[in-house]
């Protein structure tokens, strides 16, 4: 059965499938942490379905709500009326999220994945101001439908200002740390405010609080708030992608609480649908300027993910499972910042909570000639010192993204209910984009 699937399955599938495609795994059970395959093997999964295995696979309380569901006879599908099951996600969301939205905000339901709730999120801020265009950062990755709205005849048109993201490692002006985030934020307004640069007052700017597919990279808090200044200054509405940072995984349940800034706009996707298709965009109120039907797409009332995604939800918010991300997270990054020491091939470890990355440089490489490694290790991204914090220039191998569930099954009163240690590991494996380059740097 294993081999004759992957040979069916690699014939006819697209060439567009991921890195997955190279693992010759057929998975065919699942539970917390452990994918088991057609071969009999058993896998550590840090897959994690890109993110949306908050609980890891199958936990039992978001089987439970989604059987639930199923034997109360209610429907599947009934595109935006109200049910009880949407009534018990909403208020379920609104108990997590950051302060200064609780008392504010409204929640429109999107097509089924992340990009249709960053796609939604551009059309709200451009429609509550009534400008066009939007800013965004090196590196960030928003989702793949660049082009649907433009070619449904909604004139879209999306100017796309990119502006450098803070990266110590591979830091665009070449510092890194504390001054590295500094001279984003100067550029940033240098280029909102010089009528020279052609940059008119933009719709919006949208930004992840860590940067996932472009190469786990944590914000600073400094630079988060500085930038929530900034955009404020300028009534430029805050979108925060918490597609993939969000629901624990980065040490706090959403991850611009640990810069303590407000975003006007959130966009959540992910491990909110408890591992089923689930994206929603959360707005302060007064950005509700919508007519009816602005924003539609039909599987937006998907009833078994809103019951799972609640069951989830509540699990991480009752049993602290983003504090339990932060502690196993400094634990992991410690070790492994140990392990980095000692290997030359592991260029940084960086990240937040959970969302780990390792990226792996070849060290004998040309650009590497004469040059010190992994500069900054140890380093920490709101203190950082230039001298460490040197850019790297080795050539990027890959990254190994460790991207676990928050492993509810091994807390308290849950014994694992897998053998870890015979079990494989599963790794994602993304290439690192590449970074600027950009003009000179504003004077510090
Ligand atoms: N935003 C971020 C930050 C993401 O990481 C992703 C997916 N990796 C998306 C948006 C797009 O989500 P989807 O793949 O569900 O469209």
């Amino acid at each position: 059965m294993h081999e004759g699937i992957l040979r069916r399955q690699s014939a006819r599938e697209s060439a567009a499938r991921t890195y997955a495609r190279a693992l010759p795994i057929v998975p065919v059970r699942a539970r917390g942490l452990t994918i088991e395959g057609a071969d009999g093997r058993r896998y550590l999964d840090c897959l994690s379905g890109a993110g949306t295995l908050a609980l890891g696979h199958n936990h039992p309380v978001v089987l439970e709500a989604i059987r639930k569901v199923l034997d109360s006879g209610a429907p599947l599908h009934v595109l935006d009326l109200a049910t009880p099951v949407k009534d018990a996600f909403i208020t379920e969301l609104f108990r997590t999220l950051p302060p200064g939205l609780t008392d504010h905000a409204r929640v429109q339901f999107c097509g089924p994945a992340g990009t249709d709730a960053v796609e939604a999120a551009l059309k709200l801020v451009r429609a509550a101001t009534g400008r066009t265009g939007v800013l965004a950062f090196t590196g960030a990755y928003h989702g793949m439908t660049a082009g649907s709205l433009e070619a449904s005849g909604g004139a879209f048109d999306v100017r796309v200002t990119r502006l450098p993201y803070p990266h110590d490692y591979r830091c665009p002006f070449g510092v890194g740390g504390r001054p590295g985030a500094e001279l984003s934020a100067r550029w940033t307004e240098s280029l909102l405010d010089d009528p020279k640069s052609g940059v008119r007052p933009p719709a919006g700017m949208i930004l992840e609080p860590v940067q996932g597919e472009g190469g786990v990279i944590p914000a600073p808090d400094n630079w988060m708030r500085r930038i929530r200044q900034i955009t404020a200054d300028r009534a430029i509405p805050l979108i925060a992608d918490e597609v993939q940072t969000g629901v624990g995984r980065t040490g706090a349940f959403w991850a611009v609480e640990h810069s303590g800034v407000t975003p006007d706009v959130m966009v959540l996707s992910k491990a909110i649908g408890g591992s089923l298709p689930l994206a929603v965009v959360v707005y302060r109120d007064d950005l509700d300027v919508w007519e009816p039907g602005a924003h539609a797409g039909t599987f937006r009332g998907n009833q078994l993910a809103m019951a799972a995604g609640t069951a989830t939800l509540a699990y991480v918010r009752e049993n602290d499972l983003a504090h339990r991300a932060a502690t196993l997270g400094s634990r992991m990054l410690s070790q492994l910042r140990c392990m980095a020491a000692h290997f030359p091939c592991i260029g940084d470890v960086r990240g937040r909570g959970l969302m780990i990355g390792i990226e792996l440089v070849d060290p004998e490489g040309e650009r590497a000639q004469g040059l010190e490694w992994g500069g900054t290790l140890g380093g920490d991204s709101d203190h950082g010192h230039p001298a460490a914090a040197s850019t790297a220039a080795h050539p990027a191998v890959g990254l190994g993204t460790t991207v676990a569930g928050l492993d509810a099954h091994a807390l308290p009163g849950h014994a694992p209910r897998t053998d870890a240690a015979s079990a494989e590991l599963l790794v994602a494996e993304t290439a690192v984009p590449a970074q600027g380059p950009y003009p000179a740097a504003p004077e510090l």
